[in-house]
């Protein structure tokens, strides 16, 4: 069992409502320094152009962003003072200004580990925006393989990145 997470429908969710409260997938495992969304992840692995001499890095103030050993960017949630710097730099506009916000609800937080929550994540999030499937990924529908747990269905940069 698998969830998949629609990230075009989530995004055009965010522009009908820019306020709108996102429930969040949680990943536990490799790059979690500090509270990590699979949205998160997904953007900075599948959407992010990966730029050499990334302005987001350059302009962060508290040199919270990083690239790991593939060059993929990522950040210390830690470090991270929400001054949404990197946001506005981005060429590309990688990012989705909520995951900067500093009081988010934590009731929206499910752990995708779990079937239950899964499920119940599934049930929080925008109608159609999320599902559980069997699905191993594919690619001609844009939907690629996250984790053991988690389907993303986005535009990627490069289908190398699959
Ligand atoms: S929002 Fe966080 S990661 Fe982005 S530039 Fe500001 S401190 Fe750095
Ligand atoms: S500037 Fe944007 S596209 Fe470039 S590395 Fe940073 S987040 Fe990725």
């Amino acid at each position: 069992m698998k969830v998949l997470i629609d990230m075009i429908k989530l995004r055009e969710a965010l522009v009908r409502d820019p306020s709108l409260e996102l429930p969040e997938g949680l990943c536990y495992g490799r790059h979690n320094n500090g509270l990590k969304t699979i949205r998160e992840l997904a953007i900075f692995r599948f959407t992010c152009r990966r730029c050499d001499d990334a302005p987001c890095i350059s302009v962060c103030p508290a040199e919270a962003l990083e690239k790991d050993d593939e060059g993929v960017i990522m950040r210390h949630t830690n470090l991270c003072v929400s001054c949404k710097s990197c946001v506005t730099i981005c060429p590309f506009g990688t990012m989705m200004t909520d995951f900067f916000r500093h009081h988010r609800n934590k009731d929206l937080f499910y752990d995708l580990c779990d079937p239950a929550q899964a499920e119940k994540f599934v049930a929080a999030c925008p109608p159609g925006t999320a599902m559980i499937t069997d699905s191993t990924g594919h690619q001609g529908e844009n939907i690629y393989v996250l984790n053991e747990r988690v389907l993303i269905r986005d535009y990627i940069y490069s289908t190398e990145k699959e």
